[in-house]
């Protein structure tokens, strides 16, 4: 690899060779106790840790930590592709306030980005979780249904079979804040939905890899050409400060000790290359290289 895949703030988007990536945001800045994603946390090194991480990733009153929930939107001249399809609109979320019966933009985002729900050929969840799935789906006549058409939608065969397991013991479960029923049977029932293994090659220089912790079937996706290397690492990392703390699994991790494996594994084998890592909820703009810094890591740069 020679070259590094530069996030430009001001598009918010970088390129991978001849394929774009944008990202298209359904929220963001959205405040979560740092206690209640990670057991470790305690407020006196939030406050510390957010002069170090940059102040966009921490609310500067409370100290809770900032997400963002993004798509990215990956296009060269033959495909439209889509991973991690957020939150969605009009989704019933009571004990999740911020994505319950949400009226985004999250359309209007993409069609300022040149696309049409229609343009889109391939839709990727790097798993199954409700802020992963949301826009896979909406709310049409009073049904759910695919937001996209003409796409193909891949889900990793180990990660759907996992959920549809824990819906038939119980299929009246509202199983993953109720995104199952609402974001992923409809597709399955459309016929759109692909079964694929986890290291499935998608296009020339697009596939799979299995990041089993967060999810039992969770992936990554790499974007590869001859001189350039991006990761969307989902949710193999959450937040910066799991570049300081890299053992810190989250309370939403299906297998804590596996998510740590993982996720220290990713950390180990990318610090200090060239590959930018591009994760599905740090704040704008910061994607990009990782470096190794004793036993943490910290973004290129900062
Ligand atoms: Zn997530």
């Amino acid at each position: 690899m020679t070259n590094v895949a530069t996030w430009d703030a001001e598009t918010d988007s970088c390129d991978v060779g001849s394929l774009s990536i944008h990202r298209i945001v359904d929220l963001e800045s959205v405040p979560f106790a740092a206690n209640m994603i990670y057991p470790e946390a305690v407020l006196t090194e939030m406050r510390e840790l957010s002069s170090l991480l940059g102040t966009h990733h921490f609310d500067q009153n409370s100290f809770d930590l900032l997400l963002s929930f993004h798509t990215f939107l990956m296009r060269n001249d033959k495909y439209t592709i889509l991973v991690d399809l957020c939150c969605g609109n009009d989704k019933d979320r009571p004990t999740r306030p911020a994505w319950h019966q949400r009226k985004g933009p999250f359309l209007e985002n993409l069609a300022t980005a040149d696309v049409a729900p229609e343009d889109v050929d391939f839709v990727m969840c790097t798993h199954l979780h409700a802020d992963h799935v949301g826009w896979n789906t909406r709310l049409v006549d009073g049904a759910w249904q695919p937001t996209f058409p003409n796409a193909q939608y891949l889900f990793a065969e180990k990660e759907f079979n996992h959920w549809q397991l824990e819906h038939e013991k119980n299929p009246t479960e509202q199983i993953l804040y109720g995104s199952y029923i609402d974001s992923v049977l409809p597709v399955m029932a459309s016929g759109q939905a692909q079964l694929v293994a986890s290291n499935h090659q998608i296009a020339s220089g697009i596939h799979m890899e299995a990041a089993y912790g967060h999810t039992p079937g969770n992936i990554i996706i790499h974007i590869e050409d001859t001189d350039s290397h991006v990761i969307l690492c989902g949710d193999a990392i959450h937040h910066p400060v799991q570049l300081i703390h890299p053992e810190w699994s989250t309370n939403f991790c299906s297998d804590p000790e596996q998510s740590r494996a993982t996720r220290m594994a990713f950390l180990s084998d990318y610090a200090d290359t060239q590959t930018a890592i591009l994760p599905a909820h740090f704040q704008a703009p910061d994607y990009g290289r990782i470096e190794r810094d004793g036993k943490s890591f910290r973004l290129a740069g900062h």
